[in-house]
């Protein structure tokens, strides 16, 4: 009798002892989402200073590690996707992407340029691409028009507010993080909309050093809607924005 509890306790005690090991885990899986939920309510928040952090071109295999450092910093940004880049290869970052609280701007279908293409060309590259984007239950909330290339017949047809920039980081051209960051970092001021790009490592390591001396210098780092609503501005269909100031 006593041989045979014996037994029976060596066969329970590893089911419970790993029972506990994966219930901890669970607990540190739902901790961390809760930790990483976006916080939508930026009311009671009292920062004087504040930019908006926005990356084109994307998605891409470095879309991952973007999204890596914004949730490191608990910031969130606006990404201005390319509608041929909208494959299923992508679709987790994507979803990741929209559940960390990043917003999604279009960015054109091909990445041509708007002003010359023809107009129906331009509302098929938006329509295509919000088409795409219906597939992770999102509506695209604004334009970026490749190169920032645009003119007032097009201001005309397109149905979103149009989201340009003034900082360029330069990101695309220097390829370097410590370039990209002095490059950039001067020319940051409140209201500021800053451009990236998602497709380069050296982006990810200069937003890696961008994100936190902006955090330092008293900068709120939010995106685009957040922007504009703590400016208390109201965005417009078929208007351009540089900045919220
Ligand atoms: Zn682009």
């Amino acid at each position: 009798m006593k041989l045979s509890l014996f037994f029976l306790i060596i066969i329970i005690c590893p089911f419970i002892f790993f029972g506990t090991i994966k219930s901890s885990n669970q607990k540190e899986i739902n901790n961390h989402t809760i930790e990483y939920e976006p916080t939508l309510n930026k009311t009671t928040d009292n920062y004087s200073k504040v930019v908006a952090l926005t990356f084109d071109d994307g998605p891409s295999s470095y879309t991952d590690e973007i999204l890596d450092v914004l949730e490191k910093y608990n910031v969130t940004a606006t990404f201005f996707v390319v509608g041929t880049n909208l494959n299923t290869k992508y679709n987790n970052t994507m979803a990741r992407l929209i559940k960390l609280g990043n917003e999604v701007g279009i960015h054109g279908y091909s990445h041509k340029e708007f002003t010359k293409i023809k107009q129906s060309k331009v509302v098929e590259e938006i329509e295509y691409t919000n088409k795409l984007l219906k597939g992770f239950n999102i509506e695209a909330k604004y334009i970026r028009p490749p190169y920032g290339s645009i003119n007032n017949k097009l201001k005309k047809i397109i149905e979103y507010p149009i989201i340009l920039w003034n900082v360029d980081t330069l990101d695309w051209k220097y390829k370097d993080a410590l370039k990209i960051y002095n490059n950039s970092i001067d020319d940051i001021h409140d209201g500021s909309i800053i451009l990236m790009h998602d497709h380069y490592l050296s982006s990810v390591k200069a937003l890696d050093l961008i994100i936190p001396k902006l955090q330092e210098d008293g900068y709120k780092i939010v995106n685009i809607t957040e922007l504009f609503s703590l400016k208390d501005i109201n965005l417009e269909n078929g208007k351009t924005y540089r900045s919220a100031k």
